[in-house]
């Protein structure tokens, strides 16, 4: 057996080095793109939970034939659509990338911002407002702008996402384009950041007019409604209704709904199927795949975030949408298959978050959650500071869980900052209903926490863009919601249910299989970065997936 074994051993060595003689050293091929697909608001469990109903060629293939990380973590809060966007492609966390929140107030301004606004950009091809963005807020390079570099500007990149920062924090600052979707015009635009006008592929999709369509009938499900024994019954107390209908049941009748705008779509499993269209257009316009040097196409799907908020993940609508996603994604595979072709693409998806039940159901089913009261708690604070300091303008805004206070005035009244914050934290722990911890700067600044929760706090300050008191509620609350402030769900803390997201690899050079160890969202660029062997994004703190580059 054991003379066996060495003489398989040395025939091995033999064929291996005769092998070698015949392929250069080191044989460095290249996918002929990469497509990135975030899926906004999803939660791992939908895979599991509607499998079932999934075609054969969407979710389902991507799973048999691909790499699934089935423990893939935000290891920061807040856990929002800025951030996560940013920290997927950056390999880094908001304390590095700048993306702290969607939105923050900025300490250097003196002003609350938007993650990507900039007032010294054009709107190009749509309404102004719109069109003001770009990604001049992000800090650090992403996996895109490593592309970039190291192709001399070759390679192309592209983002698309109904959401203005789905598009451009994924393509990064050096993005060949960015498009996002103007409800009030009803079309894709993008920014002078980018280019001076829009290319004539766009003009051509924008000219079909596909918001006036998905507006001009009824959202009725995809299946007979009575086979979505996955989700909630459809008429329940913890969704909300669209503005203008009286009950949260289906169909939905878009064409009285839409009022004016067709901002309505984005709100529709439709939006999602648009951007799944945009996207193949983009592949096809831009000749995306078409040579030797590898391209790279970011595509958030954001309609399942606005069904989600609305309805909660108990919801007919958003099993359906997610059974509407299934198609849209087989569809773009059998595109990628017919352009680019099987094998030739590398594709990963995941998502910027994930999302809790809805805390009335929660609490109805007797299990502990519970409602913040922002405005109360904005109010309490305030009090708080005049009566023991001398001056509730101390308070500057309350965001994102975080209080901001006014530096300037209380070093004016010679007081000692870390003093207000660390009084102002003690008290939100003993008075504010479900806050179950507050850390603040000072105390980011002066420790460096390990346990699980506090260290995903810190992972997520910045000093200039970040609040001086970050609270954290107990798992199941959430701040006042839709419709009657108690309906629909939000997103954005540290616990699992917010943090933990899909991640599946797909395509070129992808074993075959699943892991359960902890991998974190920071760890898909520098993956990336292996793969394509190409630079490790600046500020990247994330450690390659070794089961995928292998
Ligand atoms: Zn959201």
């Amino acid at each position: 057996m054991k003379n066996k074994s060495i003489l398989l051993f040395i025939f091995t060595l033999v064929i291996s080095s005769a092998q070698a003689q015949q392929k250069p050293a080191i044989a460095l091929t290249q996918p002929k793109l990469v497509i990135g697909i975030v899926v906004d608001q999803m939660r791992p469990d939908y895979i599991t939970r509607y499998w079932n109903k999934f075609g054969e060629d969407g979710f389902k293939r991507l799973l048999r034939n691909g790499y699934n990380c089935r423990n893939t973590q935000y290891n920061y809060v807040p856990t929002y659509t800025g951030p996560g966007h940013a920290s997927i492609y950056t390999g880094t966390t908001p304390a590095y990338n700048g993306i702290v929140a969607n939105d923050w107030y900025d300490n250097k301004i003196q002003d609350t911002v938007y993650c990507v606004e900039d007032d010294s950009v054009r709107s190009i091809g749509g309404d102004e407002e719109a069109g003001k963005m770009s990604p001049s807020r992000l800090l650090t390079t992403t996996i895109t702008d490593e592309l970039h570099l190291s192709t001399q500007g070759k390679s192309k990149v592209i983002g698309v996402s109904l959401k203005d920062r789905g598009a451009i924090l994924p393509a990064g600052r050096a993005a060949n384009a960015a498009y996002w979707y103007d409800g009030k015009t009803g079309n894709w635009i993008s920014s002078s950041w980018y280019m001076n006008q829009l290319p004539q592929w766009t003009n051509d999709f924008n000219a079909k007019k596909y918001p006036n369509e998905y507006l001009s009938k009824p959202w009725n499900t995809l299946l007979n409604i009575d086979r979505y024994t996955e989700s909630d019954a459809d008429n329940n107390p913890y969704e909300a209704t669209y503005k203008g209908e009286e009950k949260p049941i289906f169909p939905h009748d878009l064409p009285t709904l839409k009022g004016k705008s067709f901002d309505l779509v984005r709100r529709t499993p439709f939006g999602n199927t648009m951007t799944k269209d945009f996207a193949i257009a983009s592949i096809k316009g831009e000749n995306l795949g078409r040579d030797s040097i590898t391209d790279f196409l970011c595509v958030s799907f954001s309609a399942t975030d606005y069904v989600g908020h609305q309805f909660g993940p108990m919801a007919i609508e958003t099993e359906d949408t997610y059974l509407r996603l299934d198609k849209d994604i087989a569809d773009l595979l059998q595109n990628l298959d017919n352009t680019i072709g099987k094998g030739k693409y590398l594709l990963f998806l995941t998502a910027d978050h994930g999302a809790e039940y809805n805390p009335q159901s929660l609490i109805d089913q007797k299990l502990y959650a519970g409602f913040g009261d922002s405005k109360a708690l904005e109010d309490s604070v305030k009090t708080y500071l005049q009566v023991n300091f001398g001056k509730s303008d101390y308070f500057k805004c309350y965001l994102n869980n975080q209080i901001y206070l006014d530096h300037q005035k209380i070093e004016d009244n010679k007081l000692d900052e870390c003093f207000v914050e660390n009084k102002v934290a003690q008290y939100l722990k003993l008075h504010i209903d479900g806050v179950i911890d507050a850390l603040t700067g000072c105390n980011l600044q002066s420790n460096e926490y390990s346990e699980p929760f506090r260290s995903k706090l810190q992972r997520g300050y910045q000093s200039n863009r970040t609040g001086d008191i970050l609270l954290m509620y107990a798992p199941g609350w959430m701040d006042h919601l839709f419709g009657n402030g108690k309906q629909g769900t939000t997103h954005g803390t540290a616990y699992t249910y917010d943090s933990q997201v899909p991640l599946i690899w797909y395509g070129w050079n992808i074993p075959k299989g699943n892991t359960a160890r902890e991998i974190h969202i920071t760890d898909i660029a520098p993956t990336l970065s292996y793969l394509l062997n190409i630079g490790v994004p600046n500020g990247c703190t994330g450690k390659p997936i070794l089961e995928i580059i292998k």
